[in-house]
């Protein structure tokens, strides 16, 4: 079994749920006492927020470069990084370290491609929705469609995972919102929409509507473990 190195922290709220889903996972395909081997550095999301926000993309991929290189010398044998938005710096962090970075955008284009699916939808922050690192990687190397809500939901979706799902606030009137938002972008033609965001599922979750969601906390989870356990 691989050691994954799990980037965490960004919120602790969905690397608690990274850390649940692998070892769960693990323990359900090797059975008995199994669980995963799993090197984590866990960082202040006080401060990558602050570097986020006043666009210094710079020291934040410093810190998680930093982690990265932390991790490897621990003897994590791969990469994991438990945010989508933190992918804005992924090739800073892959060019730091020596050992592969998993990246969440292809763990997920290729679970949406397994479902043969080409348009979606994308809720995250506004950096994943709005920027290019994230759309444009599902586009050029997956041929997907991806579809964001309109400047005011999108304000919305970034507004909710900062003040409440990052602060584990789990709010009903949020939720009425997330999915009058993905039913617009069922209206438009997604097939399917991305929980491009890792708290975003402890909002929306399969059960709450009849649209396909890809959840990419458990998507890069598990695939994590494929790796590990060398099934991918
Ligand atoms: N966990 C979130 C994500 O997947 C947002 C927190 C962050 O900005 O890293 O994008």
């Amino acid at each position: 079994m691989k050691t994954i190195g799990l980037i965490g922290g960004m919120s602790f709220e969905s690397t608690a749920l990274y850390y649940r889903l692998i070892n769960e996972e693990v323990r359900r395909r090797l059975g008995g006492l199994h669980s995963a081997q799993i090197a984590m550095i866990s960082v202040d999301f006080h401060e990558i927020e602050h570097y986020q926000h006043n666009g210094d993309w710079l020291s934040a991929g410093r810190v998680l470069a930093k982690a990265g290189q932390s991790l490897e010398r621990a003897g994590a044998d791969f990469l994991v990084l438990c945010t989508n938005t933190m992918h804005r710096v992924a090739d800073f962090i892959e060019s730091a370290a020596s050992i592969p970075l998993l990246h969440i955008a292809d763990a997920t284009a290729e679970e949406i491609r397994r479902h043969e699916i080409s348009r979606v939808g994308l809720l995250g922050t506004a950096f994943t929705m709005e920027e290019a690192f994230y759309k444009e990687r599902m586009t050029e190397k997956f041929a997907i469609d991806v579809l964001t809500p309109d400047a005011v939901d999108r304000a919305i979706v970034h507004r909710v995972i900062y003040e409440e799902l990052c602060r584990g606030i789990v709010d009903n009137e949020s939720r009425t919102e997330y999915l009058r938002i993905i039913e617009d972008l069922a209206q438009r033609g997604a097939e399917g929409v991305i929980e491009g965001c890792t708290e975003i599922v402890m909002l929306v979750e399969e059960q709450h509507t009849n649209m396909r969601l890809f959840d990419t906390t458990a998507i890069h989870a598990m695939a994590a473990v494929d790796a590990s356990l060398g099934e991918s």
